[in-house]
């Protein structure tokens, strides 16, 4: 199943919680943090099961700061969704400010599947995800674009449920 096919992505509840505690976490310390929402696709519908976050490092810069997630940490994702029999569809970091796709999240993704989302977090979550100035992206093959309003909220469904019929969890 691929993510280009799916049009609604359902994040439960507690997935959203998990990922908001380690954002901000992160953000107590002055540092941006990445979390992975991974889960399964039943027709068009991605489900969330899990907030995984990988393995990263932070750097501080003299214009900012930044995370990186490494080769071993990547194959240990991989090998897990492997395992688990998830599919990555959804990455989310945290800004120390404002929430936009920099040139490095352009270029570094961790979700490189087309059809997959990007949220970025603005103020180290202070406001969660479901706070305003959250940013939407989406990967397509001319690269990733920004969705907004009815788009988004239509796209991406926080604190949804999963379908009854969908996989099991
Ligand atoms: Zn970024």
């Amino acid at each position: 199943m691929l993510l280009t096919d799916v049009d609604r992505f359902i994040i439960p509840t507690a997935v959203i919680d998990r990922t908001d505690t380690a954002l901000r976490e992160a953000g107590r310390r002055g540092a941006e943090k990445f979390v992975l929402w991974t889960g399964h696709v039943v027709g068009r519908v991605f489900t969330a099961a899990t907030a995984y976050v990988p393995d990263q490092v932070p750097h501080r810069l003299p214009d900012g700061v930044c995370v990186t997630v490494d080769g071993d940490a990547l194959h240990g994702l991989n090998k897990w969704l492997y395992e688990h029999q998830q599919t990555l569809a959804v990455q989310v970091h945290s800004h120390p400010t404002r929430a936009y796709h920099s040139d490095t999240d352009d270029t570094y993704p961790i979700v490189t599947q087309r059809g997959g989302l990007s949220l970025v977090v603005p103020n180290f979550a202070a406001a969660g995800i479901r706070g305003s100035g959250t940013a939407l992206y989406r990967l397509s093959g001319s690269g990733w674009h920004r969705q907004r309003g009815w788009t988004a909220r239509r796209l991406l469904v926080l604190d949804g449920e999963a379908p009854r019929n969908g996989a099991a969890i």
